[in-house]
């Protein structure tokens, strides 16, 4: 990775991301790029191009204008979202990566996108999920993950583009509030814990689902994408992890930090019937092997992090 294009790049993970490649590749060497500019670190901090992905000319515009080498595209509709509009949800996540594929292999670039759990479905093995094994999901976000697992497949076997992806599990972080998908009640329930002391989530106690810390999951992208093409068996796209637990576990977890904190429950049936349909855990080991994927953050660990990163962040916000 030298020259490197990100869609979507004011998102949950684009904003951590751009900033930590920025650092590591040098700032003039990373594209921001999302639907449209705000005033966040991300696109303040190098260069930025507004770019809607499902506009095919203009991507491949910025591409050559910036003498692009490597495509990260993260611009997506999530899954609680993209179940609530699902065509609009089939057309942007399938129609922006087709232009994302195809813009990487006009330019000749190495491409990166993230599949999700939410690629599995209800006939997938819930413990332990393969890293091949079956997928039938039921949802659109789901439909669309694997379909662009497959159509990634399809570009490295058939043009020789150099694709590789994760199949991320719900990702946690303090700096973007995440973007509409179903694990987001583990973001939220660090934000209620430090304003209230209290959450009600969305989500049914005894629902178990992957997740993984930020900082831990920008470390696969770029381990990944920097990993010897010899090595990779597989490519699109690899069952990444770091914990798995229910809303009592990380309740629990918190409690630690924040005595007396309180969870209660009002269940969204939209979002557990999504949840539900997902793997409890998934076995990253593929991953291990072919490119040493690593985490450093377990509950306790990132629990401790997120409050002490966010309570700053919190309490600067409720004093202006
Ligand atoms: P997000 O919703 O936070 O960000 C998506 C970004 O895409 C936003 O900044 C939005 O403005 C932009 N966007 C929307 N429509 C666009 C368009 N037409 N053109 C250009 N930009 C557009 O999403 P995220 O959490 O950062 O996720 C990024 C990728 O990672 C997605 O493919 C998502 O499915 C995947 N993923 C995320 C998680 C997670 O927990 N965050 C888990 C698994 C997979």
């Amino acid at each position: 990775m030298k020259r490197i294009l990100i869609t979507g790049a004011l998102g949950q993970i684009g904003s951590e991301l751009t900033l930590k490649l920025r650092d590591i590749y040098g700032a003039d060497n990373v594209i921001a790029t999302d639907i449209k500019k705000n005033d966040s670190e991300a696109a303040q901090s190098g260069p930025f191009e507004v770019v809607d992905v499902t506009d095919l000319k203009r991507m491949g515009e910025v591409a050559q204008k910036h003498n692009i080498d490597t495509v990260l595209h993260l611009a997506a509709l999530l899954s609680a979202t993209a179940e609530a509009k699902p065509v609009f949800a089939w057309n942007l996540n399938m129609g922006g990566l087709l232009n994302a594929l195809e813009t990487a292999r006009e330019v000749n670039a190495q491409f990166f996108t993230p599949s999700s759990i939410g690629a599995f479905g209800p006939s997938t093995p819930k413990d332990h999920t393969p890293q091949d094994t079956i997928m039938r999901p039921t949802t659109m976000y789901g439909v669309n993950k694997v379909a662009g697992e497959l159509l990634s497949d399809y570009y490295y076997h058939k043009f020789g583009v150099d694709t590789r992806g994760l199949r991320f599990p719900g990702l946690i972080s303090y700096v973007a509030l995440p973007g509409g998908g179903t694990t987001d009640y583990a973001v939220e329930i660090y934000y209620e814990a430090i304003k209230n002391g209290k959450y009600t989530s969305y989500i049914d106690k005894g629902t178990f689902m992957d997740m993984m810390y930020m900082p831990d999951a920008l470390n696969a992208i770029i381990d990944l994408m920097e990993a010897d093409p010899n090595k990779l068996v597989h490519r699109n796209s690899f069952n990444v992890t770091a914990m798995s637990f229910d809303p009592e576990e990380i309740s629990a977890s918190i409690a630690k930090y924040i005595p007396g904190f309180k969870l209660s429950y009002n269940v969204d049936p939209a979002r557990q019937k999504i949840a539900e349909s997902w793997p409890n855990s998934i076995d990253p080991s593929a991953a291990k092997e072919e490119w040493d994927f690593k985490v450093e953050y377990d509950l306790d660990k990132m629990t401790k992090d997120m409050i002490e990163k966010l309570r700053p962040k919190l309490e600067m916000k409720i004093s202006s």
